[in-house]
């Protein structure tokens, strides 16, 4: 098969996902192989390609947003039919025993697998997983559409419901990517009585027109005061100013949630009195369960949420990845098997 692999860290500006031949993969006891149709390009991957979050082997084939068909069924594999259209998340197996995922924290389990970092991922032509650890896709959405879905979305809706969000409360969103554009959305729908502000870098007019499109009711830059306090916030950005920005602005008794596996920049020193006191909360969001997807797809396509997409080949998969750090994606970039 054709896969992008990645053979040691470095910035992506050297370009360093190789277009090779691969050995097709081969389902093993309970797994399931998928023949990829698209595959969702998230910020991670910068923070692996970079060393931030380092694959555990080298050739790796990265991508953990994948959709596509059931091509084979490797033995004991009974949960889908060949054919059938399934994705795969950042999660790829974790122990079921230790004392998270006994909890249903499985997204904390010390042994979990992750997808395109530890297990062979979506950035090739095949790819095979865990039968328990695929979801059926909702018809409603395209392959396109539901490739962002499954870490933008997922990994979005988890970061919502750690922030304790209510009907009535204001939201802040900082940073307006793949996972804030598809967030707003899910907000708007639950949340039809909140007020929701976006904060994008400056002069991102762009993603600035995109937050008003689906339903912002206020648009800023990071720095700027909004018109009222929020009751919390999820920092989707991966640089450290607006984990403070964002606590700055908190109203009493609020919370943050930090939405990013790595940040590039260090958080600035905080003031307790101005950023921390009366009771602020500040929590990152880690990974994703099964159950978080299990939840999200659906309510995905009850909604419906409509991901904004933009389709790359791959040979334009390195492309792809420095337009998003440089912040010039708009919506997701998708990664479509030719
Ligand atoms: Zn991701
Ligand atoms: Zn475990």
């Amino acid at each position: 098969m054709k896969a992008l692999v990645i053979n040691k860290i470095s910035f992506i500006e050297e370009k360093p996902l190789d277009l090779v031949d691969f050995p097709d993969p081969v389902p093993g006891i309970g797994q399931i192989r998928i023949k990829v149709s698209t595959c969702g390009i998230c910020h991670t991957e910068l923070d692996e390609i970079e060393g931030r979050v380092p694959p555990s082997r080298f050739p790796m084939i990265l991508g953990h947003e994948i959709v596509g068909r059931v091509d084979s069924l490797g033995k004991g594999a009974t949960r889908f039919k060949l054919g059938d259209r399934v994705g795969i998340a950042w999660i790829n197996w974790a122990c079921g025993e230790c004392s998270f995922c006994l909890k249903g924290e499985e997204n904390l389990c010390d042994k979990a697998k992750w997808t395109g970092k530890d297990v062979d991922g979506g950035y090739a032509q095949y790819t095979v997983v865990p039968e328990d650890f695929a979801y059926p896709i909702p018809e409603r959405f395209t392959d396109m559409q539901a490739a962002p879905l499954l870490c933008a979305g997922v990994v979005g809706y988890r970061a919502l419901r750690l922030t304790g969000m209510e009907d009535g409360k204001v939201l802040g969103l900082y940073g307006f990517g793949a996972s804030a554009h598809i967030i707003i959305q899910a907000a708007k729908y639950k949340y039809p009585n909140s007020r929701v502000f976006v904060f994008t870098r400056p002069g991102q007019k762009e993603h600035q027109d995109l937050a008003r499109k689906l339903g912002a009711d206020w648009v800023g830059a990071t720095g700027d005061t909004p018109p009222e306090k929020l009751d919390c916030a999820i920092d989707f950005t991966p640089v450290g100013v607006p984990v403070r920005e964002a606590l700055k602005n908190l109203e009493k008794g609020g919370r943050v949630v930090i939405n990013a596996i790595r940040k590039t920049t260090t958080i600035p020193e905080l003031d307790y009195a101005e950023h921390l006191w009366y009771e602020k909360e500040l929590k990152s969001v880690a990974n994703v369960t099964r159950r978080d997807a299990e939840e999200f797809l659906p309510l995905a396509a009850e909604i419906p949420i409509v991901p904004e997409v933009q389709e790359f080949g791959l040979e334009e998969v390195n492309e792809a990845l420095i337009l998003l750090k440089r912040g010039e994606i708009q919506g997701a970039a998708v990664l479509k098997m030719p």
